[in-house]
């Protein structure tokens, strides 16, 4: 393993009866560094963290993590590592505070140091308020908060978050972002999966996209966005006119969709900065009244089905349905 590696894995293998879970995974995660594990429900991410955590075997492969060999350095492992999971196991009818002191407890620290640092995690994560009520009255945002600062309680360098915000609210959702990003700074290395590509753009150094079990993309967010085409841009016209195309063809990269009734406009875009107002700006010039012009960062779906050429799993009835990235607008060729 590279020195400043924290989390690595080879070639990581592992089936459920019938059902391959991972079809050999590597990654690489260096210290202080966020690695984003993006995939839709059944990629297998939750076995990776379940392996990488020693929760579960791998069938094949070897992974370290702080250094330690997962099946022959279990317990090495579990001391350095804090796990977020979908299914924590809190106590509902504990209070918060209790249950932070009896994690404390229950990981040897004596009962003085258990109580500072529920104290500590409880005021970081802005729960101080709600220290003295049972889990089971907590909002999911403060749930999840409390989830975090579980697996926070022995100070472990290395950080599982399995989906930490699937299911909150936008408002919860940017809270959780920014105590994630603090604790980074703290050099706190840490493994994220996610269903949300813009959760993983907004978090992540490095990405890898699972799909069936393998890793089919890997990169920087701008450099995966570079693959799947950027931003979408998305012009709505106060009547249908021909002219439009000609006019958008210099800021766009790649074919225009234009739709049945010619007004609206819909093509990929390289960078997305300031571009607004220079195509509305250049459609006035060229005599073409606007309504509307938007720029829609890439989601999940369009990453997988650029990748992968079909919609992401649970999306393809959707899809099937002329929603999404595969829906029903005739295609212009531009070039
Ligand atoms: P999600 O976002 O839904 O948690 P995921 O990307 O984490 O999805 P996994 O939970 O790792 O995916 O599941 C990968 C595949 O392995 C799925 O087909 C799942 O049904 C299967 N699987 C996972 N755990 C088990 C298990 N304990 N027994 C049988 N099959 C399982």
């Amino acid at each position: 393993m590279p020195t400043d590696s924290m989390i690595q894995a080879e070639g990581l293998k592992k089936r459920y009866g019938e059902t391959v879970a991972l079809a050999g995974i590597d990654l690489d995660v260096p210290t202080g560094s966020i690695l984003g594990m993006l995939g839709p429900n059944g990629a297998g991410k939750t076995t990776a963290v379940r392996i990488l955590t020693t929760l579960t075997l791998p069938d094949g492969g070897h992974a370290r993590v702080a250094g330690y060999d997962v099946v022959a350095q279990a317990p090495q492992v579990r001391r350095n590592i804090g796990v977020t999971a979908q299914d924590a196991t809190l106590d509902e009818m504990l209070t918060g505070w209790q249950n932070l002191v009896m994690i404390g407890r229950l990981s040897g620290l004596r009962r003085i140091e258990a109580r500072a640092r529920a104290r500590d995690l409880l005021g970081q994560f802005e729960l101080a308020d709600a220290a003295d009520r049972i889990l089971k009255s907590y909002s999911g945002g403060m749930r999840r908060r409390l989830d975090l600062a579980a697996g926070l309680v022995t100070h472990p360098p290395v950080l599982f978050l399995d989906e930490p915000t699937t299911g909150l609210d936008p408002t919860s959702r940017v809270r959780m972002w920014g105590i994630i990003r603090e604790l980074v700074a703290d050099g706190v290395t840490l493994l994220l999966t996610t269903q949300y590509l813009d959760e993983a753009d907004e978090l992540a150094d490095r990405i890898i996209v699972v799909d069936h079990g393998r890793v089919i993309a890997a990169g920087t967010a701008p450099e995966l966005k570079t693959k799947i085409g950027g931003a979408r841009l998305e012009v709505t016209l106060n009547s249908a006119d021909p002219a439009a195309i000609g006019t958008l063809g210099p800021f766009v990269d790649g074919a225009i969709q234009v739709s049945h009734d010619g007004r609206r406009l819909r093509a990929p875009v390289r960078s997305g900065d300031g571009l607004a107002t220079t195509i509305v700006r250049a459609l006035d010039q060229a005599g073409i009244t606007v309504d509307d012009v938007a720029l829609h960062q890439p989601s999940l779906d369009d990453v997988f089905f650029v990748l992968t050429g079909h919609p992401a799993p649970e999306r393809a009835a959707d899809a099937r349905a002329g929603i999404g990235p595969s829906g029903s607008e005739t295609e212009v060729a531009l070039r």
